[in-house]
């Protein structure tokens, strides 16, 4: 699918948010990404933060999913929590 910077997730009906957040995921490349253990490890803390909201951490609009199979990202909280 051809990203569009015009296109909000709820435009996107043809495939489901989840489809949607996998494939992002799928598409960082592999030296930007963190390993399984690491991600795991980052969404087991936020599985458990207040800040979650299905799937989206309210401190930055990000889904976690996307935002922890990233290396160099972290929790966007200043006492940083991954
Ligand atoms: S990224 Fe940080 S603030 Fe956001 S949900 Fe995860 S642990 Fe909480």
């Amino acid at each position: 699918m051809t990203p569009c910077r015009k296109c909000l997730l709820s435009e996107l009906s043809d495939l489901s948010l989840y489809e949607q957040v996998q494939k992002t995921v799928a598409a960082i490349p592999e030296d930007l990404r963190c390993t399984e253990r690491e991600y795991r490890r980052r969404l087991g803390i936020c599985r458990e933060c207040g800040e979650l909201l299905s799937g989206m951490c309210l401190q930055c609009g990000c889904y976690v999913e996307v935002r922890a199979a990233k290396e160099k990202a972290g929790c966007p909280l200043v006492k940083r929590r991954w």
